[in-house]
């Protein structure tokens, strides 16, 4: 049975966010530029002024994990998938502002034109989950399945949560892109045309919906582990898997516990427990009901006026959710807050700054994907456009 184990440290070295800089992460730490101050009151009104003066030509995303004071001036809000679908759907839009992490604007980038910018509002605004799968170390790990001569018979497949250049890998080896909403889609497609799947990069996605959606056995999964030699396996342990789950995970998915469900089912008799899939696999399998961002928004939208709800996601989006429906009584799962720190980097200072100096007629903190990376990612993203 393989059961979950606590991280060992990532590639990505724990610098000062705002220094220096870190080739084998998927974001960038460098901030210039100055900055408002955040205690400056003529904030709003800047933002105001500088969307304004932009108009259509500039389009701003906020992903459900952003600050209110992001959100505000968000024109759409979505979880990563809309959001770059929703940039897509704007070839008009000179300048997206992306007020999410760095693989979400990378995907923006490789699904606009060329002649739109897509603008991070800081770069330190990274995933830890997408940091933990590193080109260098995927590519390993296939050259030793290759050696096994199991390489011909894995299928890749890769959550929307990726560096591009991970998606260029997965669609260099005819491999697909999946999110949380459509993983089940992606796995099935993906058995149907090969014998085992290599999951990156979290393993919780790709446990719970093997495990709970698709009949698979815990035994059918076995945890790749880049820091160990040879991956921590066997080569019969890679042979007798069905997925190989890379060993990433959400910071703050991968906090909430067993312990919290069953507390909070004694604190709040009849309550009903909603989690994301990135949660660890006794979690959700507590759990009354599992989902997508999307999926959570759109249950507590239907629910009764009057039952409870305990959401396992981040703290940004149980707060909204709580404060648009006050006839439901909505908590998050944990008992210590915990929202996502490097979405929580994108604040109103930063995205003041990145609109004004885009008026300016400088664009700010451009993120692109080199041509040869974007093609291999757009085979993988449209390939899971193309899901059934
Ligand atoms: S919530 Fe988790 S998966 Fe999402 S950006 Fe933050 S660390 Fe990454």
């Amino acid at each position: 049975m393989t059961t979950f184990v606590e991280p060992s440290p990532t590639a990505t070295a724990l610098l000062l966010l705002g220094r220096g800089s870190d080739p084998s992460s998927e974001r960038g730490v460098d901030c210039p530029g100055d900055l408002p101050a955040p205690s400056d009151p003529g904030l709003v009104a800047r933002a105001r002024a500088a969307k304004a003066a932009l108009g259509d030509r500039v389009f701003v995303l906020g992903h459900h994990y952003q600050r209110d004071e992001v959100i505000e001036f968000a024109d759409v809000t979505g979880d990563s998938f809309k959001l770059a679908r929703d940039a897509a759907a704007r070839p008009d839009a000179e300048y997206i502002v992306f007020c999410g992490v760095h693989f979400m604007a990378e995907s923006a980038d490789i699904l606009t034109s060329d002649a739109q910018a897509v603008v991070l509002p800081d770069l330190a605004a990274g995933c830890s989950m997408a940091d933990m799968a590193v080109l260098s170390q995927v590519e390993a790990c296939w050259d030793r399945l290759a050696e096994l001569g199991l390489a011909d018979t894995v299928v890749p497949v890769t959550y929307m949560n990726s560096s591009a250049d991970i998606k260029g890998f997965v669609g260099r080896h005819g491999g697909v892109v999946c999110t949380s909403s459509n993983a089940k889609r992606a796995l099935e497609w993906a058995f149907a045309r090969g014998q085992r799947v290599l999951f990156l990069p979290d393993q919780h996605l790709g446990r719970n919906t093997a495990v709970l959606e698709m009949g698979y056995g815990l035994d059918d999964c076995v945890l790749y582990d880049p820091h160990n030699a040879e991956g921590g396996l066997s080569a019969e342990q890679l042979t007798d898997a069905k997925m190989i789950l890379w060993r990433g995970h959400c910071s703050v998915h991968g906090r909430f516990t067993k312990e919290s469900v069953d507390q909070v089912r004694q604190l709040v008799p009849g309550v009903n427990v909603l989690v994301h899939p990135e949660c660890r696999h006794d979690v959700v399998t507590a759990a009354d009901l599992v989902g997508s961002t999307e999926y959570i928004i759109r249950a507590i939208e239907a629910a009764p006026a009057g039952s409870s709800w305990a959401v396992g996601t981040e703290l940004n989006l149980v707060r909204r959710l709580a404060a648009a429906h006050p006839d439901k009584q909505i908590m998050f799962l944990d008992r210590t807050v915990c929202y996502c720190s490097t979405m929580n980097r994108i604040d109103l200072p930063h995205l003041v700054w990145a609109l004004e100096e885009l008026v300016a007629g400088r664009v700010p903190n451009r993120i692109t994907v080199d041509p040869e990376t974007a093609r291999y990612a757009r085979l993988a993203l449209d390939q899971m456009l193309a899901l059934p």
